[in-house]
């Protein structure tokens, strides 16, 4: 019988595959696809900070970003530039595989193409049900950890994940774009935004997230940045996936864990689920390692792991939920408003200023923004609940 087995072989799993084995543990790693990291739907920004305190392969990095151009719905413009770089791009596929290489490198056995389709938690002992060669085969293990990605049934005993969002995304070639470019309005990205970000010269990602027709705005999108000469293809055929906008009810249970988008761990703000998810896997390692050292799997002794993430991203995931959905009440013509306010009162150059603007912790940046006299009359005089804790329908 295994110490433990990882579902998933993303970035949470191989980075809790990583810790755990650090620790001298019997860790398998299953993975539905041929290898990690194969036709992962991500633009794969990270900030410098996730990049360096996970010490991210340098050689998965393809670039790095120090400023970006956001364009209101009528194509106003606020440019954020700091002197510092503040986030990378990695290559999906080359990042998934370094993760996976560093918990290989400690010892965890890495089984591709073996999808988990089912979970059986026994008094002594966890068995997964895995399609493996044609065929199927049962690994016992005396632990598991989901961490299959947002979507996943594996998850279903522990309650459902609230919200969510679906992304679409697209490779196309660039016409001497080199910054990032986001591009805001419900015409654009019904409820969310769009991107263009540069990765190897002339190669770009194209993408957005929408509450609605994802493929439709996709294709409305990059017909739009040809027509203003930004990009010189059509995007060939475009990927999709679920992005979970708020945390799974319960993520522990008896001998069992749930990290990464499969918990909903992700910044409802952006959609990004990388640094939180190998933040959460750190804290699932941890934990996991003492109750498999104490012998207690018990869901008493794990919920501890939730605690503790809760505690670290509890109030930042929502906060950031209620500044999400309080952009969605906004319409264009609102957005564009909101807009002029932030560059007439030089309310960008204050907040860019401000030491804790951070690419990970966007909390911080809502509150002050909210908090700002000139918006919140503004956001009264459109009759837009700003109170924080305001429920919208
Ligand atoms: C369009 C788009 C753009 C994005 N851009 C960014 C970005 O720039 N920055 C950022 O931080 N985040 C971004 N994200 C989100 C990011 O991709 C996810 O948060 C991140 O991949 C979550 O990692 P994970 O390890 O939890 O899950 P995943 O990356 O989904 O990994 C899960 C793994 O488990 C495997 N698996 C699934 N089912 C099973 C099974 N039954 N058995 C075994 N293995 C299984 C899958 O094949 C996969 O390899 C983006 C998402 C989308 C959709």
């Amino acid at each position: 019988m295994h110490d433990v087995l990882v579902i998933g072989d993303g970035p949470a799993g191989s980075q809790v595959a990583y810790r755990l084995a650090g620790q001298g543990y019997d860790v398998v790693v299953l993975g539905k696809k041929e290898k990690p990291g194969r036709q992962v739907c991500c633009t794969g920004i990270i900030s410098q900070a996730c990049a360096s305190s996970f010490a991210i392969n340098e050689s998965a990095v393809l670039g790095r970003v120090r400023s970006a151009r956001i364009f209101s719905p009528s194509g106003k413009l606020i440019s954020l530039w700091r002197q510092e770089n503040q986030a990378c791009i990695v290559n999906r596929s080359a990042f998934d595989v370094s993760m996976a290489s560093r918990a290989q490198s400690k010892g965890a056995q890495y089984m591709p193409d073996s999808p988990a389709r089912d979970i059986t938690v026994k008094d002594d002992r966890v068995v997964v049900e895995v399609a493996h060669d044609g065929g199927g085969l049962k690994l016992e293990a005396r632990a598991a950890v989901i961490a299959s990605g947002f979507g996943t049934r594996l998850v279903e005993g522990l309650g459902r994940i609230g919200d969510f969002v679906i992304g679409a995304q697209a490779e196309v070639e660039t016409s001497g774009i080199d910054e990032v470019e986001v591009y805001l309005g419900q015409e654009v990205a019904p409820g969310f935004f769009a991107w263009l970000v540069p990765t190897s010269p002339p190669m770009a990602l194209v993408g957005l997230l929408s509450r609605r027709s994802p493929e439709f705005y996709l294709r409305k999108l990059i017909s739009s940045l040809q027509a203003q000469g930004k990009i010189a293809s059509d995007g060939g055929s475009p990927s999709y996936r679920g992005i979970p906008l708020e945390p799974l009810a319960r993520t522990y249970g008896k001998r069992l864990l749930v990290v990464g988008d499969a918990a909903g761990q992700v910044k409802p703000t952006t959609g990004g689920g990388i640094y939180y998810g190998l933040v959460c896997a750190d804290i699932a390692a941890r934990n996991l390692g003492r109750a498999l050292e104490k012998d207690n799997l018990s869901a008493k002794s794990l919920a501890n792991y939730e605690r503790e993430w809760k505690r670290k991203l509890g109030r930042e995931l929502r906060i950031c939920y209620w500044g999400r959905k309080l952009y969605e009440h906004l319409n264009d013509r609102q957005i564009d408003r909101i807009f002029d306010i932030i560059k007439t009162n030089g309310i960008d150059d204050a907040l860019l200023k401000a030491d804790d603007l951070s690419f990970d912790w966007h909390g911080k940046a809502i509150l002050r923004l909210v908090g700002q006299k000139v918006l919140t009359r503004a956001l009264a005089a459109m009759k837009i609940p700003f109170k924080i804790g305001t429920q919208f329908s």
